[in-house]
């Protein structure tokens, strides 16, 4: 062999082996980022399942496994469906409708919240509440979902146990707040003798105040009722004007009382599809904000129009407006805006919160302008056809 063909093959030599520790570093690797990958999804609380597009199971996590009564071995390669049907509520969900299904066909991501209300179903009949993300993933040019849940049992038996909660303690309220009323209005009314004019205000006061409570005590128990799902809609057939009319009627005592101009906007033959209960509590909460948070003389507007297969409801006011740096907490529960609190001490912040649970739960939506000192427009919107 001559010299050069001898380096040549040395230089050869040390090529290839550098090939192969490059490979062997690379492999290295690979094995370390596989073990931190599978290391995360045990180590993870929620279940981890990756389904093929022919919905055999290609992996879960252990938590998947022992959420879904298996074992990973025995999992891999069935069909997703026999080893979880989907429920929403009582309802069994039909598979195409399924959220893995949509991501598998679809190729989108879906995330539910707690109030989706899914469940998973095992095989073996355990039925437990879930939140469900799922994902499309590509591998190998194989179009693949990934599903990533949650058992939400103690989350909604915290929720459960806080609406029976608050359901309990309201009814307890209002036994012996219905008394106070009755008595403080005979005293007001003089049935059981002449009040002189500080004891009648007096017995004002406590009867104005029972009042408030009276109706803070029916709005939460509505929020409950919305909230845990017990509060159901019956939707039907409604002549807007009349029924606007109807709570103007009801609020009369307080238009008048502050003088405010009010300018009610409503056709004649205009029909909206609702919930009764519901919508006099949406007009009559926004109507009566309206009303307290705008100046003696001031303007009130209502104007219901359809458009686009819905009609848009506008309640106008030239009142104090809502400050810029509270406009994203108003229909929190609990918050009042600072000019509020302090031009009207009483009020609970929780009309507006149950109003956008309301509108929202009939399929509308609900939004506002506001400039400080100059006034305040809500909108809201009734869909023309809402589920039934
Ligand atoms: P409450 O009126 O009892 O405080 P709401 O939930 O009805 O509770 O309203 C929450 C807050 O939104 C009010 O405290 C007030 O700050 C603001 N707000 C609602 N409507 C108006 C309005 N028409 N004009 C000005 N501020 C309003």
């Amino acid at each position: 062999m001559s010299t050069e063909s001898a380096t040549n093959a040395v230089t050869l030599r040390k090529a290839m082996l550098n090939l192969l520790e490059d490979a062997r570093e690379l492999e290295l690797k690979l094995q370390y980022e596989r073990d931190r990958i599978e290391s995360i999804f045990s180590a993870m609380a929620e279940g981890l399942v990756v389904v093929a597009a022919d919905h055999s199971v290609i992996m879960l996590n252990p938590a998947a496994a022992h959420m879904l009564g298996t074992k990973a071995g025995d999992a891999v390669n069935k069909d997703i469906k026999d080893l979880l049907s989907v429920f929403k509520g009582d309802d069994e969900v039909e598979e195409r409708d399924r959220p893995t299904m949509r991501t598998l066909n679809e190729r989108v991501s879906i995330t539910t919240t707690i109030d989706d209300d899914f469940y998973f179903k095992t095989a073996s009949g355990r039925k437990f509440p879930v939140t469900i993300a799922t994902s499309p993933v590509i591998e190998n040019d194989n179009h693949n979902a990934i599903i990533i849940f949650r058992d939400v049992t103690r989350e909604k038996e915290l929720e459960n146990a806080k609406s029976s909660f608050i359901s309990t303690a309201s009814h307890q309220l209002r036994t012996p707040l219905t008394s106070i009323r009755w008595y403080a209005e005979m005293l007001t009314d003089e049935d059981v003798g002449v009040l002189n004019k500080e004891q009648r205000d007096f017995a004002r006061e406590v009867y104005d105040g029972a009042t408030r409570l009276n109706d803070t005590i029916n709005t939460l128990l509505s929020i409950s009722r919305i909230e845990s799902g017990k509060l159901h809609e019956e939707p039907v057939d409604i002549a807007l004007k009349p029924f606007v009319k109807n709570i103007t009627d009801e609020l009369a005592l307080l238009i008048a009382q502050k003088k405010l101009f009010t300018d009610i906007r409503i056709g004649d033959d205009a029909r909206v599809t609702a919930d009764t209960f519901m919508l006099h509590e949406v007009i009559s909460n926004l109507l009566s904000n309206s009303i307290r948070y705008t100046n003696e003389d001031g303007h009130i507007a209502f104007s219901c129009d359809a458009h686009d297969g819905e009609t848009v409801c506008s309640i106008a006011d030239d009142g104090i407006g809502i400050p810029d740096d509270q406009k994203g907490k108003i229909f929190d529960r609990f918050f009042r805006a600072g000019n509020a609190m302090s031009k009207v001490p009483d009020g609970s912040g929780l009309g507006l919160n149950l109003v956008k649970q309301f509108v929202e739960k009939w399929g509308g939506r609900i939004w506002f302008e506001s400039t400080e000192g100059k006034g305040s427009v809500f909108h809201f919107t009734i869909p023309a056809t809402h589920k039934m």
